[in-house]
């Protein structure tokens, strides 16, 4: 982490009062735990409020401070005050304002100093401060070397070091992609050091499933798997009866779209999640397919290169076709061996 980066947020920060701490809409693990670490580092010596701007998926709630996040889908007054009275707002993984769903008006118009630790590719002129990394792990682990490039790794506990920890199993699958890093590894045995129980952590988030979320995956993988071989793509969808069926919450089609990579000659893989007004897709890739180009070019959404996604303004229907439709242009990358 530049020393310049450190310099800035120290200065910025000597002279802060109140600190709001941010991530994005739908947070994912890497989310809530780069949240729950910055969080549970600067309320040490700041006033520091951590916000959401939608709610979280149950297995995310049993990590340590994860009630004192505020969602502001559930207090907007209260989080649109803290963040128009925020003299500093770290931003953590997401790279551009829109990403905070309905705090974006709230986000823009604070004048508070907006610092960014993130890990996606191009990150917005928006954020005054700002730390993009894309090799890595997570944001989380990004945190991480934050509080250590502070001067403050003896300040990492068991908290934050849980909070890390499941930062970098969801972003990375527990240690399967996005973790060729030497770092990533130096840092998981800090948090070893610090008494988590990494099996337990990996029990809590992927293993405690309810009845309909099990039923409703081997559902998608026995009924809904659309395979074409001729562009290596697997795809599945979710409609909005299906997901009144299988009793569907939040957090529960998390980790579906992946199963499409785990045959032998897929390279890209897809979910279509219908939602009002807008049919939600997520895309994974394997190896150079880049499905963040993808999805920025054809579909206005982003993120990494093997793990993008999008909302897109169209019924479900012609959601999927328009992206079938787009797989020719890509005939050559994906027939490649
Ligand atoms: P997921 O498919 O798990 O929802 O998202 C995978 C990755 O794609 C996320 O880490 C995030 O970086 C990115 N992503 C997902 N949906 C969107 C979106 O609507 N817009 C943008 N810019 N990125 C997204
Ligand atoms: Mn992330």
């Amino acid at each position: 982490m530049k020393t310049s980066f450190i310099k800035e947020v120290q200065q910025q920060l000597s002279t802060s009062k109140n600190i709001v701490v941010i991530a994005h809409h739908n947070p994912d693990g890497d989310a809530i735990g780069s949240l729950l670490a910055m969080w549970g580092y600067l309320k040490k010596k700041y006033n520091t409020t951590a916000i959401v701007p939608n709610d979280f998926p149950e297995f995310y709630k049993w990590m340590p401070g994860a009630d004192s996040i505020k969602i502001a889908t559930k207090s907007k007054e209260e989080c649109a005050e803290l963040i128009s009275n925020a003299d500093m707002i770290f931003c953590l993984d997401f790279n551009s304002p829109d990403r905070v769903g309905g705090l974006e008006h709230d986000l823009k118009n604070s004048k508070a100093t907006k610092v960014l630790i993130d890990h996606h590719l191009l990150p917005s002129d928006f954020f005054k401060i700002a730390h993009t990394q894309t090799e890595t792990s997570s944001t989380a682990e990004l945190v991480y070397d934050f509080i250590k490039a502070m001067g403050d790794e003896k300040l990492v506990d068991y908290n934050i070091a849980v909070a890390i920890y499941v930062g970098i199993i969801t972003d990375t699958g527990s240690f399967s992609h996005s973790c060729n890093f030497p770092n990533t590894y130096k840092v998981t045995s800090k948090l070893i050091e610090k008494g988590i129980d990494a099996a337990d952590i990996q029990r809590l988030v992927f293993c405690t499933f309810s009845e309909y979320r099990l039923r409703l995956l081997g559902y998608c993988l026995s009924e809904k798997l659309t395979i074409i071989s001729k562009y290596s793509t697997a795809y599945i969808v979710i409609t909005k009866e299906e997901m009144k069926r299988f009793h569907f919450k939040i957090g529960d089609s998390e980790g579906i779209v992946n199963y499409g990579l785990t045959m032998k000659n897929i390279k890209m893989a897809a979910l279509f999640t219908e939602r009002t007004g807008y049919t939600k897709v997520s895309l994974r890739s394997a190896g150079a397919i880049d499905v963040d180009k993808f999805a920025r070019k054809h579909l206005s959404g982003a993120g990494h290169k093997n793990a993008s996604g999008a909302d897109m303004h169209k019924p479900l229907n012609e959601s999927i076709e328009e992206f079938v439709s787009l797989l020719p242009l890509y005939e050559k990358e994906l027939a490649k061996k």
